[in-house]
């Protein structure tokens, strides 16, 4: 292993590549550590339930607890971990201690799991989700996988086999960050989504722009109608949230309720009351 000299730099790498290149095979280095050293945690963000305020899930994400540099954002650390192939063994880890936690929450409240595209075309999926069920003991009708369209850009048939093979088991699937990226409503047609999350830049911008008001209108009638949970992402404040109330959004996730957190304080965010504005 490369070693600082104690400015922040690596001698090891100090010719032939250049500086992008050279933090790139830094921080890759530092992932496949990371791994080795148990660096990585689950955090829980709650959703809830917007007519009756209930927490109905716990969303995990990624964090990475660094020795040197904090905790971690997946942002900083997830593109490369997808490119390195790494993210096989990330997610896999993330399930597993995420099943393994929510095995121990209320029998009503459910774990969602973001799935990277890469682990979509990996042969192992399905197996690691029924090994991470089996492992954990959690019913696989409360194990919800976020997907983002991305995967289903792959859009073989193998693709579309494993989500269903996955939601025969009982897993349900969410399309998450809906309405970023191409967002064709013929995703919606052509896989029977369970639930579609919409992304949090249409919710900040809810009370200043009419348009994203009328997309979050457009979603919400379109999940009504097709039977298609609707979750609001990035809810910070009450304004929003009777907003969304008011087009009739299944759930709601945010810093209003709470930041993610660490899976010692899941109590504590079940049990803190948040009433909701105006019923
Ligand atoms: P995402 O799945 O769309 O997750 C929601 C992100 O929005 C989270 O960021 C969350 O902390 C943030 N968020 C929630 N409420 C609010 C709010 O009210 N305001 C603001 N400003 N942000 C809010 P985070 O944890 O940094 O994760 C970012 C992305 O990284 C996730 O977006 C997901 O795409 C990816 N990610 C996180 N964990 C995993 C993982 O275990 N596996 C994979 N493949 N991707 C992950
Ligand atoms: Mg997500
Ligand atoms: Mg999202
Ligand atoms: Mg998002």
């Amino acid at each position: 292993r490369a070693k600082a000299d104690g400015r922040g730099t690596y001698r090891f790498f100090e010719t032939g590549m250049d500086a992008r290149a050279q933090a790139r095979r830094l921080l890759e280095m530092d992932l496949r550590a990371a791994l080795q050293r148990d660096e990585f945690e689950a955090y829980y963000q709650p959703i809830r339930d917007v007519a009756s305020g209930r927490v109905v899930a716990f969303e995990a994400l990624l964090r990475w607890n660094h020795p040197q540099r904090g905790l971690i954002a997946p942002i900083d650390f997830i593109p490369l971990a997808e490119e390195t192939g790494l993210i096989l063994q990330l997610g896999e880890f993330v399930l597993r201690s995420a099943c393994t936690d929510a095995a121990t929450w209320p029998d009503d409240v459910d774990l969602a799991v973001n799935l990277s595209p890469v682990q979509f075309k990996n042969p192992n999926l399905i197996a690691s989700v029924i090994a991470a069920l089996a492992a954990s003991g959690l019913d696989a009708r409360r194990l919800e996988l976020e997907i983002t369209e991305s995967v289903l850009l792959q859009n073989s048939e193998a693709t579309l086999a494993t989500l269903h093979e996955l939601r025969a088991m009982g897993v349900r699937i969410s399309l998450d960050d809906f309405g970023t990226g191409y967002s064709s409503l013929s995703y919606l047609r052509s896989f029977p989504f369970d639930k579609i999350k919409i992304d949090r830049s249409f919710v900040s911008e809810l009370a200043t722009r009419e348009d994203s008001m009328a997309i979050i209108r457009a979603v919400t009638g379109l999940g009504r109608s097709l039977g298609i949970v609707t979750t609001a992402e990035g809810v910070e404040n009450d304004a929003q949230l009777e907003l969304l109330r008011r087009e009739g959004c299944t759930q709601a996730q945010g810093y209003l309720f709470s930041k993610p957190r660490p899976a010692s304080d899941v109590a504590v965010m079940l049990n803190r009351p948040r009433l909701l504005a105006s019923a």
